[in-house]
């Protein structure tokens, strides 16, 4: 598929319809049309395009690869003939945290259900690669139409999507769906038309990223810096990272490192904090270290997280990815979720189909039984981060004596949410108890964040 020019024609009629082209909709729009399904995804923009993020991919974000590709994703993909998604990508194998006076490397847990493998590809890049994956797996692909609206049959979002209509310069067209996936990443105008509202008071991220060339770019690690101040040494709720690219050689985009930096941010402490002037100051910082050159292409953005939206579904519409705010509020990733609700979506549209509330009942509770414990927990645990002081008092704890190794393996675990309900030991356990007490305690104390997913 060319990717670079508006492509394709939007048809009059679908049975599934996937607004936005980025991982959540392409990984739909793929596996719909490898399970048979006549699908078409649509994006406002042409490929490849830019999205403002860090590039990393855990090893949660590597599996949810394999998965689509029904394989090894750096080879060519079994299932439609792609060349690997990660073909000739760094093979990162862990984390190096830094801060509080230490440093602490950390390889990826040894675990049954995640690969031991990381990476880090320009979005630029993945996400055009992940649609000609969709277009191979022969799913219609149609770029440079933006949707600017929605018809329900009934008067209320309660109602059923009937059709959407796109714009593109001063034409506009109407394509009636059976089903829609909202695949709009955080600026979702279609989802808030069908009642989905971001609860923007509870914690959230603020990020900044570039590009920046230096002669490590093929270092073997993630970098995280737990220890993130600005100019004026103030701490900040956050951290900064530096993601190998490899050797550069991927595209006059793939310029060594991505360099980047996120804070959190909640209604009660709103982060006060200029996150591309952090950057530039977190980069000089590290200059030297990593013989960098000057930061290209910063940008910034925000992060919804931990599923703080008040609908993810209706009757015959879900939300997945970023418009389902499923983004880990310990680790601001959301490329594996946006890839995993997508395939885990696929699977339930034809139970969907048969019954009467279709969506609207199956999806919030899958996502609840999925993610609930793991994000609560994480939200907490992020909200804890903004109290002013406390990342200073505990940080050097994490960083310094003979169980440094140890709490920061965990740490590498546990901010990646590598855990699953199959897992048996100690650390697993504790973490697992806690999101169900988690879980608990917002029921009981915080009626108000009962909406999540919808619930
Ligand atoms: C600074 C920053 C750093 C990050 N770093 C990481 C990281 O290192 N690793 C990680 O896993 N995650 C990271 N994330 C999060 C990650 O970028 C998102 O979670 C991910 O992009 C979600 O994918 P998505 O498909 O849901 O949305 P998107 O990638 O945003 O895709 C949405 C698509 O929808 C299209 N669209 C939107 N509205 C319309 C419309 N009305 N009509 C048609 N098309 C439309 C857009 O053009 C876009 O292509 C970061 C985020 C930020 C802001």
């Amino acid at each position: 598929m060319n990717t670079s020019e508006p492509s394709g024609e939007l048809p009059s009629d679908c049975p599934l319809l996937v607004i936005g082209g980025g991982p959540a909709g392409a990984a739909t729009a793929a596996t719909a049309a490898l399970a048979g399904m006549d699908v078409t995804v649509v994006d406002m923009q042409d490929f490849p395009r830019d999205k403002t993020c860090g590039d990393g991919l855990t090893p949660r974000a590597v599996h949810a690869l394999t998965r689509l590709w029904g394989g090894d994703p750096a080879a060519t993909s079994p299932r439609t003939g792609t060349t690997g998604v990660l073909a000739g990508r760094p093979s990162i194998r862990g984390l190096a945290l830094h801060g509080f006076g230490g440093s602490v490397t950390t390889p990826w847990p040894d675990l049954p259900a995640f690969p031991p493998r990381g990476s880090a590809v320009p979005r630029t890049q993945l996400d055009a690669a992940l649609l000609d994956f969709a277009a191979d797996a022969g799913a219609r692909v149609v770029t440079g139409w933006k949707a600017v609206d929605v018809t329900l049959t009934g008067a209320s979002t309660a109602g059923v999507v009937e059709s959407v209509t796109f714009r593109r310069g001063r034409e506009e067209r109407t394509v009636r769906c059976g089903t829609l996936v909202l695949a709009e990443g955080v600026r979702s105008g279609i989802a808030r038309k069908l009642g989905v509202q971001w609860l923007r008071g509870m914690v959230h991220g603020i990020a900044a990223r570039s590009y920046c060339p230096t002669p490590r770019g093929d270092d073997p690690w993630i970098h995280s810096h737990l220890e993130l101040r600005d100019a004026e040494g103030t701490a900040q709720p956050g951290y900064g990272w530096i993601f190998p690219l490899g050797d550069a050689t991927g595209g006059s985009d793939a310029k060594g490192v991505n360099l980047g930096c996120g804070a959190l941010s909640t209604s009660k402490r709103p982060a006060k904090v200029n996150v591309k002037k952090l950057l530039t100051h977190y980069a000089d910082q590290v200059r030297d270290e990593w013989e960098l050159g000057e930061p290209e292409d910063i940008a910034s953005a925000l992060l919804p997280m931990g599923g703080a939206v008040t609908r993810v579904a209706g009757v015959n519409w879900a939300a997945v990815g970023d418009t389902a705010a499923l983004v880990n509020p310990l680790n601001g990733e959301g490329i594996d979720y946006a890839l995993e609700s997508a395939q885990d979506l696929v699977e339930y549209l034809p139970d969907a189909a048969r019954t009467p509330r279709g969506l609207a009942d199956i999806w919030p509770a899958h996502l609840r039984g999925r993610y609930g414990d793991a994000f609560s927990l994480a939200r907490r645990a992020a909200t804890l981060l903004t109290m002013p002081g406390l990342l200073s008092a505990v940080g050097p704890l994490g960083f310094r004596g003979p169980l440094a190794p140890r709490l920061m393996g965990a740490a590498t675990r546990l901010m990646g949410n590598l855990v699953t309900p199959e897992d048996r030991d100690l650390t697993a356990r504790a973490w697992l108890t806690a999101g169900k007490l988690s879980v608990g305690h917002d029921r009981f104390r915080h009626p108000e964040s009962r909406p999540l997913f919808g619930a």
